[in-house]
């Protein structure tokens, strides 16, 4: 049978992740360093495991309300107040997802039409193009630049913007770059949304994770005009060191998580009961473990720009997230060649900057979300290649 007809040309178009050609490439290797995952190298702290075994032998094994347990929205409105300054209604403006994943499915499926333009900062998170197109939208990836430290500038987004847009992605700290964005560029940002009567999709999902005490971490969705434009999606994966709990979480307007659960409840239903009751121990109990596990990412980033920029790779210093981003162009090779010839000669894992879109040519991601000895042991075989290719 000829497949390739069977499938539908919205979903045969979509190219395949960067990040999993590369990584199919690394499986059954022995001995090999990943700095590739995007994945905390932590499990999951104790109590909150506990709470979904408790769950479990209580016999929590049922479906829950749609838009997640009542007790876990609360907890969250509570934490979004307490941590992004924003107030929402916990019982209507909440909506638990499967991970911050299915929230932006979710959210770009409710927000636009076939045709509308979604703008988004690149070098962005692998989901974000793909998500766009099954959403029948039409992707404007606005390239940032290394000089800015990789974040969105308002003059940028600016020149996209046409009658068409709908919506703007954004992603603060930034995967796969690190990069932050100051509380004056979102003002600008804020602005120009308003004017051009836009949508804001603000994934922050690694917003606990910042490193220098003079930034604070402002939300978009808290600066005046904007929480009734913004969907502010929010999960358990990084910070909390949950990813396999398949947990996140959207806050909006009632209409609009209204019209995100519509697709939710037909097509999830509920996230699995276990991980939202493990998620309101996360919430009410977790920060010490999520401080810790933060001085832990501060350390090893601090020491990985040092290693990098000393064997002649510049790299900026990125205020958050647990991602590096060095610049490979000095060496001649494309990001591909480097990480390639990175991982045949030396052992160690890296992804390619152009997985991440055109603007992430000439870069190389690098995850520090490994123990520190890993860390070193990459740098001293990263600085062996890097020494043989001058
Ligand atoms: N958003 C960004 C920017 C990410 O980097 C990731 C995972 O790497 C996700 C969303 C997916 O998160 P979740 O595990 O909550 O689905």
């Amino acid at each position: 049978m000829d497949y390739s007809q069977k499938i539908a040309r919205q979903i045969a178009g979509i190219p395949r992740s960067g990040i999993r050609d590369f990584f199919e490439l690394v499986q059954g290797r022995e001995g090999v360093i990943s700095l590739g995952v995007g994945e905390p190298d932590f499990t999951t702290p104790w109590h909150i495991r506990e709470a979904a075994i408790y769950a479990l032998e209580k016999g929590h094994t049922s479906y829950t309300s749609n838009l997640g347990l009542p007790a876990l929205r609360k907890a969250i409105a509570r934490y979004v107040s307490d941590f992004f300054h924003v107030e929402y209604e916990a019982l209507t403006e909440v909506l638990v997802t499967v991970g911050v994943s299915e929230a932006i499915d979710i959210a770009l499926r409710a927000l636009i039409n076939p045709g509308d333009e979604v703008i988004y900062h690149e070098p962005c998170y692998v989901s974000y193009s793909p998500s766009i197109v099954m959403a029948y939208g039409t992707a404007v990836g606005v390239h940032t630049r290394k000089r800015d430290g990789f974040s969105l500038k308002p003059e940028e987004l600016a020149k996209v913007i046409t009658p068409k847009s709908r919506v703007l992605m954004l992603n603060f700290p930034t995967n796969p770059t690190g990069a932050t964005a100051s509380r004056e560029d979102l003002e600008g940002i804020a602005k120009l949304c308003i004017e051009h009567d836009l949508f804001v999709l603000t994934d922050e999902i690694y917003s606990e994770l910042r490193y220098d005490a003079d930034e604070e971490h402002v939300s978009i969705a808290s600066l005046p005009g904007m929480k009734e434009r913004t969907v502010l999606l929010h999960g358990f994966s990084k910070a909390f060191a949950m990813t396999g709990f398949r947990l996140g979480y959207a806050c909006a307007p009632q209409p609009i998580t209204e019209a995100m659960m519509k697709i939710h409840q037909y097509s999830m239903l509920c996230a699995p009961i276990m991980s939202q009751m493990a998620a309101i121990e996360a919430l009410e109990n977790g920060a010490p473990e999520v401080a810790k596990m933060r001085d832990a990412y501060h350390q090893r980033r601090d020491f990985l720009v040092k290693r990098l920029n000393q064997m002649g790779l510049s790299c900026h210093s990125p205020g958050g997230a647990f991602y590096v981003f060095p610049d490979i162009r000095g060496t001649g090779l494309s990001s591909k060649e480097f990480a390639m010839r990175l991982l045949e000669e030396e052992g160690v894992a890296a992804v390619p900057g152009s997985a991440f879109g055109e603007s992430g040519e000439g870069f190389l991601r690098c995850c520090y979300a490994t123990g520190f000895d890993d860390l070193k042991l990459a740098m001293d075989k990263m600085e062996r290649f890097v020494g043989r290719l001058a």
